[in-house]
């Protein structure tokens, strides 16, 4: 069977999220308000991001952004210019993280761009996620690399469409059960969950099977070997 196989690339191809994770850390320390826990502060910046990506999209940037309007909101004492800075800059820092593939991704992309045309498939900021995808080296074993705002049913029809794809022969392949699995099986495409335990939280959600698709959940990237 000739499939196409649509990948995803934060958290499925390598580390993405552990630095969020590290820069909120970073942000609870500097707001120090002893009376909130990290979770109730991670709870209220959620809320402040949910709303803002419909604006403002995601990545790095952005975050710096929805910190900066978190410390506004839960600061106990007034907020300087220089707070400000210091809280957009731990964000900020993301941009420049080493790129930490993860475990056997290159020996599976190998074996499977030699059998597949291959197509990566993110979304984020278009010039923070075409940096990750040139710094990776790993953009050699795609035919394409697909930069989009948001990853729900319409941007699965639109790519499908745009690279004359037929549904049902195409995969996606990803951590994300929100952006990756449910809107793709609502497509019509089939689909391979990947987990990662550190999933960002708005990733998250119960896989919901639809559609006449396959879902396949795996343990590893490299078992996509013994499916494809
Ligand atoms: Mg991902």
């Amino acid at each position: 069977m000739s499939w196409h196989l649509i990948i995803d690339a934060d958290d499925t191809l390598w580390e993405n999220n552990i630095y969020f994770e590290d820069a909120f850390d970073r942000f609870v320390e500097f707001l120090d308000l002893p009376k909130l826990t990290g979770a109730e502060i991670r709870e209220h910046l959620n809320l402040i991001e949910i709303e803002n990506a419909k604006t403002f999209g995601y990545g790095s940037v952005s975050f710096g952004r929805n910190m900066v309007e978190c410390l506004h909101q839960l600061s106990q004492r007034p907020v300087a210019a220089q707070d400000e800075e210091a809280v957009r800059e731990f964000a900020h820092v993301i941009l420049d993280h080493p790129m930490v593939i993860l475990p056997d991704v290159v020996e599976t992309l190998e074996y499977l761009s030699g059998k597949y045309e291959l197509t990566l498939f993110t979304k984020g900021s278009h010039a923070e996620q075409v940096a990750k995808v040139d710094r990776s080296g790993l953009a050699r074993y795609f035919t394409h690399v697909e930069v989009t705002k948001e990853k729900h049913r319409e941007a699965y029809h639109g790519l499908t469409q745009l690279r004359g794809m037929d549904r049902e022969r195409a995969w996606m392949v990803g951590n994300s059960p929100k952006s990756d699995i449910n809107p793709a099986l609502a497509a019509g495409l089939n689909a391979a969950y990947i987990p990662h335990s550190r999933t960002w939280v708005l990733e998250r959600e119960d896989l919901r099977p639809a559609g006449p698709g396959k879902l396949l959940v795996l343990e590893s990237f490299a078992g996509l070997r013994e499916h494809f």
